[in-house]
């Protein structure tokens, strides 16, 4: 039985999670604790958590969702479960999972936690993102089940079913693996595609008047926080990099065929492309 949980890091995810479990188990109490009082006082002004607390206080915790940057996680995941009692499940939430299982490997209550990313988010950060509904539909990557106690991972799962996930099981160096393709080299060719432009088109006019034409939904995840994703290109780096240099192989192809007036070659590449079509429309 889940009575409250404790929510450490009420930003976008921790506090999309908050709203979610608080609709569906309005009986659970969430308390919020932020290395930012900011964020602590906008989330209690949202309705976001119910109550403000300490890392003092998680020998009560039901239930803990670490919901910090990824530097952050590793330093902290382990002060964390020294705190939680032998019945507490302490979960994560970060987008890189390897560093992660890795430094809790043999830590005496590894069977108190649970590593998992569910795959949803937004640009945004801070309580002030936090939506309700954010996981309706969703999948949650949950790595290494194995090594968390049967009862524990039971309750934590039935509530992330409940807010709408779908659970998918990964080892963690697969999933960094993975992500590093779906995820991480999105953001990177955003963020430079954002810098291409500015730097070329020095009048924000223009760059305002012509975002229409796809530039502004392609650039949208360079909105995205750096504080956030340098720690998780700084884990994911040898994945991260091998994504890069296969991105950088297909536009240097491209851009060569273009140079060489081989339009036919520029048609069948984005011909074969147009396959994604076909998959993400499996997904709906
Ligand atoms: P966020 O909106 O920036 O929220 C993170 C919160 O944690 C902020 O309030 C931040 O305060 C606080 N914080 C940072 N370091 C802390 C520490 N040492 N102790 C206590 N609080 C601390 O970030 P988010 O997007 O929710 O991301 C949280 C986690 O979810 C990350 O591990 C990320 O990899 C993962 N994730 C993100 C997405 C996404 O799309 N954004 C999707 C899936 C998973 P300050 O702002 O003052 O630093």
């Amino acid at each position: 039985m889940i009575n409250n949980i404790y929510i450490i890091g009420v930003g976008l995810i921790g506090g999309s999670l908050a709203l979610d479990i608080k609709n569906k188990r309005p009986d659970i109490t969430v308390y919020g604790i932020d290395k930012s009082e900011q964020h602590l006082i906008e989330a209690l002004e949202l309705n976001v958590i119910d109550a403000k607390a300490t890392l003092d206080d998680l020998d009560k915790a039901d239930l803990v969702i670490l919901s910090v940057p990824v530097d952050a996680a590793v330093e902290l995941l382990p002060k964390v479960l020294d705190k939680v009692s032998d019945f507490g499940l302490v979960v994560d939430v970060g987008s890189t999972k390897l560093d992660i299982c890795k430094v809790v490997e043999n830590h005496f209550k590894r069977r108190n936690f649970l590593a998992m990313h569910p795959i949803a988010g937004t640009e945004f950060s801070g309580p002030k993102a936090a939506i309700l509904d954010l996981f309706q539909h969703k999948t949650n990557i949950i790595c290494e089940v194995e090594k968390t106690a049967f009862k524990l991972q039971e309750k934590a799962l039935n509530l992330f079913s409940e807010i709408g996930m779908r659970m998918r099981y990964m080892n963690p160096e697969a999933h960094d693996k993975h992500i590093a393709y779906m995820s991480h080299l999105s953001h990177i060719s955003a963020f430079m595609l954002g810098k291409t432009v500015i730097e070329k088109e020095k009048n924000e006019r223009d760059i305002f008047d012509m975002a229409g034409s796809g530039f502004e939904s392609t650039v949208r995840l360079a909105k995205s926080s750096p504080a956030m994703w340098t720690p998780i290109f700084k884990q994911n780096k040898e994945n991260v990099i091998e994504t890069l240099e296969g991105y950088i192989a297909n536009l240097t192809q491209f851009k060569n065929m273009m140079k060489n007036d081989d339009f036919e070659g520029v048609y069948n590449e984005m011909k074969d492309t147009n396959y994604i079509k076909q998959i993400l429309n499996g997904l709906k």
